[in-house]
Parts: C-alpha cells; sequence; structure tokens
C-alpha cells in the first residue's frame, strides 16, 4: 500500500488514537476504484476504552443544562454548514452518490439534525401529575439512557449517524459509533467537525470494523443502549445478542408504490421513479415494488419511461448526473440476482437491466425498469436496494393492499390517487410505518417520525427529531412529600 494512503484513527475521549487491531480494511472509492484509506479494525482493548470514556463523560455532559448542551449542537450546524463542499465532496467519492444533486443536501440535513435537536431538547418538558393524597407532588424529569451504541450502515454514512447523535447528545446521553466498514470516512470527517466545533471530550466516540466488532460494542457492559440502522438479518442478531439492552431499531424496506386507476400518472411516475434511483436505489425507503391497476397499466409505463430518461448514471462529480455507481459489490451482487430472478420468472426489461461497462469501477448499475413481475421474486418478497422500477400488475384496491401487506418488511409506502377518501383507505390499512400520498416514498423531513410498523421485521421505534430523543431519554418520577397542610 503507498506509504501516503490516509489511516484512519479511533476517536476516543476526545483523541485520535491509533487502533491496536490487527486487520486492517482498505476503503476503495466506488466512483474511481482508487484506494482512499485504510482502516484498522477496532481491537477489544479499543472497544473497552472507548466505552470507557462514553462512560466517564455521560453524567458530566448530562448535568449541562440543555441550553449549553444545545449551544454545542448549533456550533457543530455552524461547521458543518462551514465545511459543506469538501464534506461532500468526499462523501461522495466514498459513497457515490451524486455531488451537488445529493451529497451537498446530505450534509446540509445533517446539520439541520443538530438545529432541530438544539431546539427541541430546550421543550422537552414533562408532566405534573395529579396525586391522590394531598400532601404528595407527583411529578416527572425526563433524562437521558445513558451510553448508546450506535451502529449505522453505508447508504448516508452522516445523515444516519446524526439522527441518532444529535437527539442523543442534545437529550444528555453518551455516544461510541461504529460506522459502516464500507463508509468509515465520512464518520472520521464529521467527527472531526464535531470536535473542532467544541464538542466535550468523550461525548462521541468513533472505532471502527465489521459485524464482529459491532457485536462486540453493543454487548459490551459499559453501553446501556442501541441505536441501530441497517438490515433486518442483523438487526435481529443485534438484538439477540444485546439482551433486555434498549434499543431503537430501523431495519430493511420493501416499499411498494401504489397506482390506483385515478392516479395522476405522470406524477405517480415521476415519484415511483424518484424513490427507485435515488440514492441508486439504496434506501431503506425507496420504492422497491410498484403496484399498478391494470387498468392504467399501459399508459402509466409510457410515463414510466418518460420520466426515468432524465435519470443520466455516470460520475458523480458531473453535472447533470443523476444516478452513481452502487456503494459495493454485495449490494450490486444482490441487485443482479434479483433482476435475474425476475427475469426468469417472466419479467421484461424495459430499461437498463445489467451493469454499465466501460465504467471505472464494476458498480455502475443502469438504471433499470421491470414490467410484468411476478408476485413470487425477489423483487416482489425482499428488498432490493438497487437502482429499479420493478412493476407489478394488480387487479384493484383491494389486490393493491393485500399484496403490499403481504411481506414480512413495513416501512414506508406510497399512494397517488386523487381521491381523499381512498387515500386513507389506504393510509390505514397498509402494514407501514409511513404512508407518502401522491409523493414519492423517498420523501421525508428531517423531523418526522420514520420507522417499522409492529408485526413486520423493519425495526421498532422512531427516527427523526423530538420522537428519537423521546425514544433516547425515559421518565424518572419523582414524589415529593410536602410534609403536611398548616
Ligand atoms: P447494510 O445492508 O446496510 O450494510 P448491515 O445490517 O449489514 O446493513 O450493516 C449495518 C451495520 O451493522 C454496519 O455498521 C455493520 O458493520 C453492522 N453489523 C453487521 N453485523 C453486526 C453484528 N452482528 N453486530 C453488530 N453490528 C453489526
Amino acid at each position: 500500500m503507498a506509504t501516503t494512503t490516509r489511516v484512519l484513527q479511533n476517536f476516543i475521549g476526545g483523541e485520535w488514537a491509533e487502533s491496536t487491531g490487527e486487520t486492517v480494511r482498505e476503503i476503495v472509492s466506488p466512483v474511481t476504484g482508487e484506494t482512499l484509506a485504510a482502516v484498522p479494525d477496532a481491537s477489544a482493548e479499543d472497544v473497552e476504552r472507548a466505552t470507557r470514556a462514553a462512560r466517564a463523560a455521560q453524567p458530566r455532559w448530562a448535568a449541562l443544562s440543555a441550553w449549553e448542551r444545545a449551544d454545542v449542537c448549533h456550533a457543530i450546524a455552524d461547521l458543518i454548514e462551514e465545511r459543506k463542499e469538501e464534506f461532500a465532496r468526499e462523501l461522495s467519492l466514498e459513497q457515490g452518490k451524486p455531488w451537488r444533486g445529493e451529497a451537498i443536501p446530505d450534509i446540509e440535513e445533517t446539520a439541520e439534525n443538530f438545529r432541530i435537536a438544539a431546539e427541541d431538547v430546550k421543550r422537552l418538558e414533562t408532566a405534573i401529575i395529579p396525586s391522590r393524597d394531598v400532601n404528595k407532588k407527583i411529578l416527572t424529569l425526563r433524562v437521558a439512557n445513558g451510553v448508546y451504541a450506535a451502529i449505522t450502515p453505508w447508504n448516508f454514512p452522516t445523515l444516519i449517524p446524526v439522527e441518532l447523535i444529535a437527539p442523543g447528545i442534545a437529550a444528555g446521553n453518551t455516544i461510541v459509533i461504529k460506522p459502516s466498514e464500507w463508509t468509515p470516512i465520512a464518520m472520521a470527517n464529521f467527527m472531526q467537525i464535531m470536535a473542532d466545533a467544541g464538542l466535550p471530550d468523550g461525548v462521541v466516540n468513533v472505532i471502527y470494523g465489521a459485524g464482529e466488532v459491532g457485536e462486540r460494542l453493543v454487548t459490551h457492559p459499559n453501553v446501556d443502549c442501541i441505536g441501530f440502522v441497517g438490515s433486518h438479518g442483523t438487526a435481529e442478531k443485534i438484538v439477540r445478542a444485546a439482551g433486555l439492552k434498549r434499543s431503537l431499531i430501523e431495519a430493511s424496506g420493501n416499499g411498494p408504490v401504489i397506482v390506483c386507476e385515478d392516479a395522476d400518472l405522470a406524477r405517480a411516475a415521476q415519484g415511483a421513479v424518484f424513490g427507485g434511483f435515488f440514492c441508486a436505489g439504496q434506501v431503506c425507503c425507496a420504492t422497491e415494488r410498484v403496484l399498478v391497476d391494470r387498468r392504467v397499466h399501459d399508459d402509466f409505463l409510457e410515463e414510466v419511461v418518460k420520466a426515468a430518461a432524465a435519470w443520466k448514471l455516470g460520475d458523480p462529480f458531473e453535472d447533470g448526473t443523476m444516478v452513481g455507481p452502487m456503494n459495493n459489490e454485495p449490494t450490486a451482487r444482490k441487485m443482479d440476482a434479483h433482476v435475474e430472478d425476475a427475469v426468469a420468472k417472466g419479467a421484461e426489461v424495459v430499461l437498463g437491466g445489467a451493469r454499465d461497462s466501460g465504467r471505472p469501477t464494476g458498480l455502475y448499475w443502469q438504471p433499470t425498469v421491470l414490467d410484468n413481475v411476478g408476485l413470487d421474486t425477489l423483487v416482489n418478497r425482499e428488498e432490493t436496494f438497487g437502482p429499479i422500477v420493478p412493476l407489478i400488475t394488480v387487479a384493484g384496491d383491494d389486490d393493491a393492499i393485500s399484496v403490499a401487506n403481504d411481506s414480512h418488511l413495513g416501512l414506508q409506502a406510497a399512494v397517488y390517487t386523487r381521491s381523499l377518501n381512498r387515500a386513507f383507505r389506504f393510509a390505514e390499512a397498509l402494514r407501514v410505518g409511513n404512508v407518502v400520498v401522491n409523493d414519492s416514498t423517498d420523501y421525508w423531513e428531517a423531523h418526522e417520525p420514520f420507522g417499522g410498523a409492529p408485526g413486520t421485521r423493519s425495526g421498532w421505534g422512531r427516527i427523526g427529531g423530538r420522537y428519537t430523543m423521546l425514544d433516547m431519554t425515559d421518565l424518572k418520577t419523582v414524589v415529593v412529600d410536602t410534609g403536611g397542610l398548616d
């Protein structure tokens, strides 16, 4: 390896510290194929030190006033905004997403999450509860849960961590974060910004590695709670390993987009295509399948082809590029397998259908539209996580609901209809945590509650502003005997 390769260090107790781990990973850009950094996996000793630092810092941090913690959050947001362009550039190079259209907005939203948390924590009021005994005053305090292990994925390498970090620390928790092994550089850069903005030592600590390090972290006795975003298989492993530790789990989705017979078809096509191709489809709330009423199928398909034409695959740094490479080979292989399976079972490739040759890496998957996708396909049953818009024809509203709900996942859905009555019928009947009417499955705002539906494998708890803060804190009840009546 060239001596100039950047070597990432752990960030523990306010300092960059060389890892004592022996396994070293190379981070290779999906955009160019160049080696960006070498990253040692954290050793057991590193996990011990990081969790000890978070544990030691927590009472001091929680003892500050909400206003003092909010000031730190605003200072971090200011510095993120100041360094936005370079921060986003490295994010694109490591993750693959278009710089101007996606990476910069990701960074802006990363800053916004700190602003939201800074203001939410000032309004985290609790109740004073009427008492049966007139001498008692019963009140509740909202207190931080303690030390969090945050385990995060590679599709939004700053935005997903901040969805846990900002509300978590604003409320007085401390955190050890293990970013995805595919995108650790973004977290290292993000940590540098938080430190430069004046985050006190030990409040956020960073270690690197894959599942083994993650498991060691979540099971460590210094860790009280877990914040996880990733795949449902990993979520289940974590929950099993962590036992009774409290967790906030946001796992996979299989987002259906339902196109009713009365939909504005051009709008539905725009939304379905956006949800399918944004971030090369690597979003937990992506359009994973499109259930289109058979009465409008042909016209809708025509609109989809028109809308998809705008989604140019290419270099994420070139203006006009809408889709960059996929982030990593295992995910690209899953896309290969899902398309192959659908086609073998009778689906037709309308657009794309293969990786693009002649690119700097093999990860440039063509934006793909499939028609006549069967119900017994991987595309319908599992999360594909690639740039795909697969059309499944349904017989009407009841059929759409039954196909949509016949899934072990239930995160997000979209419905296109001109009827308010229909919209609410779907909103109530779909077994997902979030329903978007007349916009893409990918529509979200940073402060809205987002998460899985009970009875599915998409997780529990809510990501998004105040709702995450509520999840990452708890009520402590205080009963005061006032000493009796005079
Ligand atoms: P994705 O499909 O987004 O890569 P994963 O669920 O594989 O999702 O990974 C999400 C995060 O979970 C990553 O940071 C990964 O290293 C971590 N991880 C994987 N396996 C485990 C495990 N057994 N325990 C804790 N963390 C894990």
